[in-house]
């Protein structure tokens, strides 16, 4: 077993039992409704962009397998608060990784997502993992047209 697995497993259930970010999207500026038709996953992500580009405010809700709410609560963690252009490179990041199969190595930037580098082995998976990131880079990209 390797750390790597073992960090995952943790991620996975810490963030299974305390969901980061969970709770109603509509208050936020922008929304975004995305589906896994795959495997079931549906996500409604919102966020807010200050007037500087940081993401102000980030909730989302949503229902589905735990490689998708543990990512969708991870993702939360990690770019709430960031610049809209952080948020895009971590994005990109987290995207190139997965799509990877386990080739490239995640930098420390990723932090919790990290662990997700084992997901990329499992092409079914790997819209799993990109559900909730999918949707926040949608709610950005409509920001950046205010
Ligand atoms: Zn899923």
């Amino acid at each position: 077993m390797s750390d790597l697995d073992d960090l995952y497993r943790e991620v996975i259930l810490d963030h299974s039992r305390t969901p980061q970010g969970k709770g109603d999207p509509s208050v936020e500026a922008h929304t975004h409704h995305e589906l896994n038709p795959s495997c079931g996953d549906e996500i409604t992500m919102g966020a807010t962009v200050a007037a500087d580009g940081t993401i102000a405010s980030l909730h989302w809700e949503g229902a589905g397998c735990s490689i998708s709410m543990a990512s969708a609560s991870v993702m939360s963690d990690l770019l709430a608060g960031s610049s809209r252009d952080d948020a895009f490179a971590r994005i990109d990041e987290f995207r190139e990784m997965l799509r990877s199969r386990g080739a490239i190595e995640p930098s420390e930037e990723l932090e919790d997502a990290a662990a997700f580098q084992g997901v990329s082995k499992y092409v079914m998976r790997i819209k799993c993992a990109m559900l909730g990131w999918v949707a926040l880079e949608a709610c950005l990209k409509e920001s950046q047209a205010d």
